[in-house]
């Protein structure tokens, strides 16, 4: 216990003029109003005021403070009373202790963050003096401290429940940093014993791993800002275990990835020194964006000052330093009770210095969120962007919004082009989150991964955009260039021809293309048939009968080979150039509809066409509706036994959707030529982000035929439907 002269000489040490003979008195009335009291310590009750005082001291705070804190407990505890306090040391010291006496009774029922809110306000509003507060948490703080001796495990829990949700928050509040952090490591080892243990442990581990991190980021420090003729204090201090548990929490991270376990202060002598600082550590050592903050050009609402920034340190680790003046560091500490002047006669809050005081309480009443609304209005200066780290600690500024993508795509263009995951700040997270500024992003690539199409739609660089949509051109530019070669080998085989680079090339500008290769890929996007290519190549071909009624489809594969189609024409030759229909008028046109292209095997009915002799249509196609009122133009036919069976002459037309990935359209004609069909024709009708919606035209033996190829697509997994054109 503080006995009285030390007491006295404590308060003397920092205000000389402070009333001697009042804190003597105190000390005397108050040992002797809580005579045999004891505490659950088993100490003198009175020991706990003293220690209260003595906090107060410590806080350097006015004789009126100390002689509140000497009788904070006597209305409450003994017989002593508001009347008889007034009397003997004064209405202002009565007032101090009625209103402590007031806040003691005030408990706090709920654990609801709601309801702390608003017992911190009726706090606040009970304290119409700042130093009842004061007084109270220095209460509150040696309370605490003695907690341990409370034998009830749920009285303990409830006073550091109270701890954590009022006093804590209300130290802060007020800039009482020091006592705050105090508080809250004393309420979280009572709280969560266990949790403050293994933090405690871990940061035991890294310490001895560390081999002492802390004396060497600080000479460096100090050596950085030396070498720019700045003379500086700087001291280093690991987080309190509660501050790390509850961004562990908070953020759920793991210990290993919480940045900034390391703090630095700086201490000089003036503002400009200040900057001075911040200049040289910001020019030295790379700056975590979105940490710097300003609080001496723009203070907190409890009068806190000093710069904040973030850097990657000199030993490569992210650390945080606060850069202010001795003064500024004693008001962080100490709060408002830095602000006490020492005048002969004690301080007054009614005094015209203390307006800043008096209107405290009403800012921290009415805008909780001041702080908030400072930061954003005037010191969020990029907020447009964000800063992110390559776990190198390069910088990549990317606009608001952006992803581990558009990061990828920043650092190189073939990082983004292989990139499969991302870790955030050490966390897997998905490709599509949003960054935030400060963190560290790894991307995870593999040489097997090509951009993908959705990518395109959470993506917001332009560098990221383009580089996506390029590759998807050029895949499919690959994919059409595959698939036109060899409808163009097919086609030239046929007529007996190879396909040359020289016969390509001499005829590529009569289709306006600028390469041979723009020439095959536009065969391959259906955009130029490769019959058309083949009778450019050599003009003395004749275009071969059509038979589908001079539908866009032009068929170029009759046979395997020359032989085989020469066969198969002197066959047709054979049959007058007549397809095999029975039921028909000999000579007679026959045209196949394009809306069904009716293939051996299909039940098929003719329709008399002015002009075009006669369609032929499958039984179920929906044209045949537009006949049903005239009857005199259905012809009842059917295919002829001979046609059946003949090899590759029909044309099915399929409607297929593929995903649009790469290699899919490649799958997709091995399939059909493995199933002894051929492609005559391909054309992309619908393209979406995810499909492509294709029409193909197969040359089939029949409709069995044709039915093989459907069930080899439909199993194949790239595709997604495969059905029968029909219309
Ligand atoms: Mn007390």
């Amino acid at each position: 216990m503080i006995r009285q002269f030390e007491l006295v000489e404590r308060v003397q040490s920092y205000d000389p003029d402070a009333d001697e003979e009042m804190l003597n008195r105190a000390y005397v009335y108050g040992l002797k109003k809580h005579g045999n009291q004891l505490r659950a310590s088993g100490d003198p009750y009175f020991s706990h005021p003293v220690e209260v005082a003595g906090i107060l001291a410590e806080m350097k705070l006015d004789a009126a403070s100390i002689v509140t804190g000497l009788l904070h407990d006597t209305i409450e505890d003994t017989d002593a009373t508001r009347e008889e306090i007034a009397g003997l040391f004064g209405e202002n010291v009565a007032r101090l202790v009625d209103g402590v006496t007031k806040l003691s009774r005030l408990e706090v029922q709920s654990e609801s963050t709601k309801e702390a809110e608003n017992l911190r306000k009726l706090v606040l509003a009970m304290s119409s003096d700042i130093r009842v507060l004061l007084v109270k948490l220095a209460d509150r703080l040696h309370n605490m401290r003695t907690l341990h001796h409370i034998k009830d495990p749920a009285r303990r829990r409830r006073i550091a429940l109270e701890t954590m949700d009022l006093y804590a928050p209300l130290a802060s509040r007020i800039g009482m940093e020091k006592v705050k952090r105090e508080l809250e490591e004393l309420a979280f080892s009572e709280l969560n014993p266990d949790g403050r243990a293994s933090v405690l442990a871990r940061q035991d581990y890294l310490r001895e791993r560390g081999e002492r991190l802390v004396p060497q980021i600080e000479v460096e420090l100090v050596k950085t800002l030396k070498e720019g003729g700045l003379a500086a204090q700087v001291s280093g201090r690991e987080k309190t275990p509660y501050s790390i548990w509850r961004k562990m929490q908070n953020k759920n991270v793991s210990f290993e990835q919480l940045a900034d376990i390391m703090a630095f202060r700086v201490i000089v002598t003036d503002v400009t020194q200040c900057y001075q600082a911040l200049g040289l550590l910001h020019g030295r050592y790379q700056v975590i964006p979105g940490r710097f903050k300003d609080y001496i050009s723009v203070p907190k609402p409890n009068g806190y000052r000093s710069l904040h920034t973030g850097v990657i340190g000199p030993l490569g680790q992210r650390i945080e330093i606060q850069i202010r003046t001795e003064e500024m560091q004693d008001q962080a500490e100490r709060g408002v009770a830095a602000h006490w002047i020492y005048k002969q006669g004690g301080p007054s809050t009614d005094a015209p210095q203390y307006a800043w005081l008096r209107s405290l309480i009403e800012i921290l009443d009415k805008a909780p969120n001041a702080e908030e609304f400072l930061e954003h209005t005037k010191l969020e200066m990029f907020h447009d962007q964000v800063f992110c780290f390559t776990p190198k600690g390069k910088l990549i500024a990317l606009p608001r919004g952006a992803t581990p993508i558009d990061f990828a795509y920043a650092v190189h263009s073939q990082v983004g082009d292989t990139c499969v995951g991302s870790k955030i700040n050490g966390r897997m997270l998905p490709l599509r989150t949003q960054l935030s500024n400060g963190d560290q992003v790894e991307i995870i690539t593999s040489k097997a991964q090509t951009p993908s199409p959705t990518w395109e739609r959470f993506v917001v660089t332009g560098k990221a955009k383009a580089a996506i949509r390029r590759f998807i051109r050029t895949r499919q530019r690959e994919q059409y260039l595959q698939l036109g070669k060899s409808l163009l080998d097919k086609t030239f085989h046929e007529e007996g021809y190879e396909v040359t680079e020289k016969g390509l090339d001499g005829v590529r500008a009569n289709f306006k293309q600028a390469t041979t290769d723009d020439l095959i890929a536009a065969v391959g996007a259906g955009l130029i048939t490769s019959r058309e290519v083949v009778t450019a190549v050599y003009p003395g071909l004749k275009q071969p009968q059509r038979k589908d009624g001079g539908a866009d489809v032009v068929p170029i594969s009759r046979a395997r080979n020359k032989a085989a189609a020469d066969a198969a024409k002197a066959k047709k030759d054979a049959a007058g150039g007549q397809i095999a229909i029975r039921g028909l008028i000999p000579g007679m046109a026959v045209h196949f509809a394009r809306c069904c292209h009716p293939l051996p095997g299909d039940r098929i009915v003719g329709i008399i066409t002015t002009g075009k002799g006669v369609t032929i249509h499958t039984i179920d196609c929906a044209t045949l509706e537009s006949f049903s009122e005239a009857p005199e133009r259905w012809i009842d036919v059917g295919w002829d036994s001979v046609s059946e069976g003949e090899p590759g002459i029909y044309t099915g037309r399929l409607k297929v959707t593929v995903a649009n990935q790469p290699g899919s359209l490649s799958k997709l004609s091995t399939v059909i030529a493995r199933h002894e069909g051929n492609i005559s024709n391909l054309r992309i009708v619908n393209r979406s982000m995810d499909f492509f919606d294709m029409v193909i035209d197969v040359e089939v033996n029949d409709v069995k035929h044709l039915a093989n190829i459907t069930a080899a697509l439909r199993a194949t997994p790239a595709i997604n439907a495969v059905e029968r054109a029909r219309n």
